[in-house]
């Protein structure tokens, strides 16, 4: 009896000593694991659907990353003039070659001609489409590929966002995209000029725009795009949202600009937009 007496005493001593230590270290990484974990138990599904297979990045890493951080993926491939996949040939082949992988398989439509390039039914393959507004022809019939410095043309950037967002509206209005992806993204040389350029007038257009065609807007982590005050006025009007990283190598990272976004805007699980596989 003394003995277990004296066992108790010392398990008691050593609870009370490993409860008084300094706590563990917690990395960035795991703590940013365990808050995906606490999203993913209150009902968000958190979904990475803007990852492309770039930098060497397998299936198979992007799988083990999903494992290990509780995010769900959605693979997409870049499909327009320019890119490898330009043809029905092409994308049949490059479905093919990932349908069996447990992600969601997404189209990515690039330049505005993206739509005549693929049939109906090869389209159809896919899971979801989406498209951003960053290759357009201006006015002036320059070829504008906005995050490429020498393909962004800005005079004027005023001139230039009531070109941008009659653009958007355009391309929300025709294409049939399930999400607007790298969204309100300008070029380098304006880019700091962000909030001024993005007036409440211009921000509502592009927020009604989705809303009238029911398309999503994605945040997006890489970017950080967009701002928090989009993103409360989208929420507002009842637009949904996706996360997404749009990757340029093999580094998919943790959704971390999505993440603090739903703390930041307040968005709930019914804010998000799911695939509907
Ligand atoms: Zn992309």
């Amino acid at each position: 009896m003394k003995h277990i007496l004296i066992n108790l005493s010392l398990a008691f001593l050593l609870l009370v000593g490993a409860c008084n230590s300094p706590v563990k270290n917690i990395s960035p990484e795991e703590i940013i694991i365990q808050r995906i974990d606490s999203l993913n138990k209150a009902g968000f599904e958190i979904t990475d659907y803007h990852a492309h297979l770039k930098g060497g990045l397998t299936m198979e890493q992007l799988l083990d990353h999903s494992a290990k951080t509780g995010i769900k993926y959605g693979v997409a491939v870049n499909g327009g003039v320019g890119f490898p996949v330009q043809n029905d040939t092409a994308l049949s082949a490059y479905y093919q070659s990932v349908k069996h992988y447990p992600v969601f398989h997404g189209l990515q439509g690039e330049g505005r001609e993206w739509h005549s390039l693929f049939s109906p039914d090869s389209i159809a393959l896919f899971d979801y489409k989406f498209t951003d507004a960053m290759t357009f022809t201006d006015a002036a019939g320059n070829r504008n590929r906005l995050w490429i410095k020498e393909e962004a043309w800005v005079s004027d950037p005023q001139e230039f966002m009531e070109y941008l967002v009659l653009q958007i509206e355009t391309i929300l209005s025709n294409e049939d995209v399930d999400i607007y992806v790298n969204p309100t993204f300008l070029p380098d040389t304006i880019q700091s000029q962000y909030d001024v350029l993005w007036t409440q007038e211009r921000m509502e257009r592009v927020v009604t725009a989705l809303k009238e065609n029911q398309i999503a807007m994605e945040i997006n982590s890489r970017l950080k795009l967009p701002s928090a005050a989009f993103i409360k006025m989208a929420k507002e009007a009842g637009v949904k949202f996706t996360m997404g990283t749009n990757n340029t190598n093999a580094e998919l990272g943790y959704l971390e600009y999505g993440l603090a976004m739903i703390q930041e805007c307040g968005l709930r699980p019914e804010d998000f937009w799911k695939c509907g596989k």
